[in-house]
């Protein structure tokens, strides 16, 4: 079940549709980090380079009201993209009308045109009202995209989870669409580390809560061979088997699903045996405790040492490992240890040659800023939609992909 990739596609002389994920962060209208255009000029590269006119497009936060359309006007990432790029790129500020059309029918083989927004479309001025057409993939939105151009590449991996009409409503209304290489590569290592994973496949989940993650939990506990678990969440588990687990955070309603998922996993779910603790959520050296050994007050911030060795050993030998959720609050750097402690497992067993996969928004952000982005196989671009693949999903902006 191979998915049409964009170098698979004759695009020469031809209009390519290119949805990309633009939807970067903004202060003022000015760019702070650019990440996501640099990951998107493979595929707008190859599409130029090869002959293709490329129009490029992407959503940009969210447009609920008339103050979002300023707010997020889209303009300063085609200066960014024509920078980066190095080509001059057409900025058409409308979303469809006789300029865009006119733009479009003017490009030239190796032309760039980007248009506004995508959900500028979720709102309509005259009227005031929100119509989520873009969003709710409205079905003429969906054509009208379509009808300006022939094929359609899909590269927007974030937004893959919702279908829209600038995903499924195009793909509906075109004879080809294919993958972009970001979207290639999720399919790659989340797609085969859902459908065939190299055994052993080991899990680490972390991150602030359990009821964010019961889906993935589920799912995991169905394929993977064993599941290390960190972060806040790991104390839900820890109270639910009976250890008194002081200020940490834990979720109080979700013991009961805690104590059932435990049950299921039937021994594939390894909990932390100490923590660091602090009597307070802020920035001092805490002291590392065996998890039996917390007073009232000790509110656990990160794993401890031991825990760390015990994920070793879990670790050893693994050949798919998948991370969702750091393993304490890392942004404090006297709680980081834990979540450094995974990354350079997990350095390691990319040596080793195992596959290393890091989906999840935070979870990326901690690999990324401690410097271990090169050093795995994969981190996701997607947040909701890294957990939705990981949980078995189908998601609509792949599946929307032809086949080959
Ligand atoms: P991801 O985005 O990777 O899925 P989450 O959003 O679930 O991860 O969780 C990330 C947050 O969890 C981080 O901000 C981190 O500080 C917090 N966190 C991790 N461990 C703890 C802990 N022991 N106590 C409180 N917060 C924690
Ligand atoms: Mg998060």
């Amino acid at each position: 079940m191979a998915k049409k990739i964009v170098s698979d596609l004759q695009v020469k002389g031809k209009k390519v549709l290119i949805r990309v994920d633009f939807n970067v962060p903004m202060k003022n209208g000015v760019i702070t980090d650019d990440t996501r255009v640099r990951a998107a000029l493979p595929t707008i590269e190859y599409v130029v380079n090869n002959g293709g006119k490329a129009i490029v497009f992407s959503h940009l936060g969210r447009v609920k009201e008339e103050a979002d359309i300023l707010k997020n006007d889209i303009a300063p990432v085609a200066k960014r993209l024509e920078e980066l790029i190095k080509k001059p790129v057409k900025f058409v500020n409308a979303t469809r009308g006789k300029e865009l059309e006119d733009a479009v029918n003017q490009l030239k083989e190796g032309e760039i045109l980007m248009f506004q927004n995508t959900r500028y479309e979720d709102y309509d001025v005259q009227a005031q009202k929100e119509t989520k057409y873009e969003s709710k993939n409205n079905a003429e939105l969906g054509a009208y995209w379509a009808s300006l151009g022939d094929v359609f590449v899909n590269d927007a991996f974030g937004t893959a989870h919702r279908a829209a009409a600038s995903n499924v409503g195009i793909a509906a209304n075109v004879k080809e669409t294919a993958a972009g290489f970001l979207l290639e590569k999720e399919i790659k290592f989340i797609g085969g580390a859902v459908d065939e994973p190299k055994r052993p496949y080991v899990a680490i989940l972390g991150g602030s809560k359990v009821s964010d993650k019961i889906g993935v939990i589920e799912a995991l506990i169905a394929k993977a061979d064993k599941i290390l678990v960190g972060g806040a969440m790991m104390f839900t588990f820890l109270k639910a088997q009976g250890y008194n687990i002081g200020a940490s955070r834990c979720e109080e309603d979700k013991l009961d699903l805690a104590k059932d998922l435990l049950a299921k996993a039937n021994g594939k779910i390894v909990l932390p045996v100490d923590a660091v603790v602090n009597k307070a959520f802020e920035d001092v050296p805490g002291v590392n405790k065996s998890i039996d050994a917390f007073d009232a007050d000790d509110m656990g911030l990160d794993i401890g040492s031991k825990t760390l060795e015990l994920f070793a050993e879990n670790l050893n030998g693994a050949k798919t490992v998948v991370w969702n959720g750091p393993m304490g609050v890392f942004e404090m750097k006297n709680y980081a240890a834990g979540t450094i402690g995974v990354c350079e497992l997990l350095a390691k067993l990319t040596t080793e040659g195992a596959q290393t996969i890091i989906g999840g928004g935070d979870s990326a952000a901690a690999a990324e800023q401690l410097g271990y982005a090169s050093k795995v196989s994969h981190i996701s671009t997607g947040g909701g939609a890294s957990l939705e693949y990981l949980e078995g999903k189908v998601l609509p902006g792949i599946a929307c992909v032809d086949e080959i």
